[in-house]
């Protein structure tokens, strides 16, 4: 027994050691990027200079050469442009009006076409209102009782969930799905009650899906307080609404993503991936969802050479285009990596807010999971605490088919689903310690599972 507690209490010794260490790191790394990060910065140019940039548009092409630019700047050691073919939606004009009785006049309300939306060709679409409050009642209604009419989808997000990730789970399908539920059926378009935790009238655009070979009509999007009118006055019936929209589709567009990278020391085909989002949805200007994940993304590269750290691995930032609308950066990126036999050890997305960062979703394997559970501690003092979420941003889940453990950063999410996808997306909603917070978080992950080689 004697002869073991040598080596036992070397361990311990040892480990403590190394834990400290990489404390002194942790705080280098957020002492650097809250006192000398400049993604606040880099987040007004992408927010003032550019604005929003839907797939295919002239901003998002502007974007492009900005991201370019900017990840020269950060110190990469080499900058490159990934081309791929996105779609590309039009807005044009829109307008809604809704009379909230018989006798009632129209009156106009604030209202988004939803992404991927048809329009009303080159008039406007008068019609009853039917008001539906799930897609199982929707269900159980005939061809006639819908005939010809809008359809109101007046699902409620949930504020009783206390992660608004797991409400905007919940009635996200209203969105999305609400044109393939009606399917071929004949209606005048859809009214969604918005995807919003807001006590305001932001109405809250974002992707919707017909049904293949499934009927065409138009779909909107009303604020919540325009929606707890019309719920109030379809209650007591004879409600009607009159559309006007030139949006659609308008083909594919050339466009890329953008990447940096720092080679790797000691294993440089081995990758380690931050990125974010470069396209944005056409109105506010993109800053939480998703300039933020963009500027943290680069900011972790910054970090990494301001600091003089020699990464073992190679470290990208990947700006991806049209998650949005299509996802075809990140799928691109995937096929890429698998067609040149690229071995990514973590790809680590920041997509869901610019907000303080509370913990890091991730794929890890159980084994994995042990591995790192040690190093929890290390987050703690800024805030950082959950790690159990299994899971991983959008942009980087194709790279999942490959065995790649993927992540996301989990910032607060009590404010995000106030702003996303409205108007109101705009820079001065983020807060320049939380948007730093969190590229430090993204920093610090990168590090310890560069360093020791958590994930090979
Ligand atoms: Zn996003």
């Amino acid at each position: 027994m004697k002869k073991l507690l040598l080596p036992i209490a070397l361990l311990f010794c040892y480990n403590g050691m190394a834990q400290n260490i990489d404390s002194v790191d942790f705080k280098r790394i957020a002492d650097q990027v809250l006192t000398k990060g400049k993604c606040y910065d880099d987040l007004r140019i992408l927010c003032k200079q550019i604005g929003n940039r839907i797939s295919g548009s002239s901003r998002a092409n502007k974007a492009v050469e900005w991201g370019e630019m900017t990840l020269r700047e950060a110190g990469c050691d080499r900058v490159w442009l990934q081309p791929v073919m996105v779609p590309v939606w039009h807005r044009g004009e829109e307008h809604l009006a809704l009379r909230y009785s018989r006798e009632g006049d129209f009156i106009d309300v604030p209202m988004t076409s939803l992404g991927n939306s048809e329009g009303t060709g080159d008039r406007t679409v008068k019609a009853s209102i039917l008001m539906v409050g799930s897609f199982e009642e929707f269900e159980k209604l005939s061809a006639a009782d819908i005939d010809g009419k809008f359809i109101f989808f007046n699902y409620h997000f949930r504020q009783d969930f206390a992660q608004t990730f797991n409400a905007y789970g919940d009635a996200v399908k209203y969105r999305w799905q609400s044109p393939m539920i009606v399917g071929k059926k004949n209606i005048a378009g859809i009214i969604i009650r918005s995807i919003s935790s807001g006590k305001d009238d932001y109405p809250h655009t974002g992707s919707t899906k017909y049904a293949e070979g499934g009927s065409k009509f138009p779909i909107v999007a009303i604020g919540n307080e325009t929606a707890d009118k019309l719920e109030h006055a379809c209650l007591k019936g004879n409600t009607a609404a009159a559309l006007r929209s030139d949006c659609g589709m308008r083909g594919m567009a050339q466009s890329y993503n953008v990447i940096g990278e720092i080679k790797g020391s000691s294993q440089p085909k081995d990758y380690i991936l931050v990125g974010g989002h470069l396209d944005s949805w056409d109105i506010g200007e993109g800053a939480h969802d998703d300039g933020a994940g963009c500027v943290q993304s680069i900011e972790v590269l910054r970090t990494i050479k301001q600091l003089g750290i020699r990464p073992k691995h190679s470290i990208r930032a990947v700006l991806f285009m049209n998650e949005e609308n299509g996802l075809k950066g990140g799928t691109a990126y995937a096929d890429s990596a698998l067609a040149k036999k690229e071995h990514h050890v973590l790809a680590l997305e920041s997509d869901a807010g610019g907000f303080s960062p509370r913990g890091i979703e991730t794929t890890m394997s159980k084994k994995q999971r042990e591995q790192f559970e040690k190093y929890i501690p290390l987050f703690l003092p800024y805030g950082v605490y959950d790690f159990d979420k299994e899971g991983g941003g959008a942009d980087v889940s194709p790279l999942k088919k490959q065995n790649v453990v993927i992540g996301e950063l989990l910032p607060d999410s009590q404010r995000y689903f106030d702003v996303h996808h409205t108007d109101n997306d705009v820079f001065e909603t983020v807060n320049h310690r939380e948007l730093k917070l969190g590229a430090a978080a993204m920093t610090m992950l990168v590090y310890l599972v560069d360093q020791h080689e958590l994930l090979d």
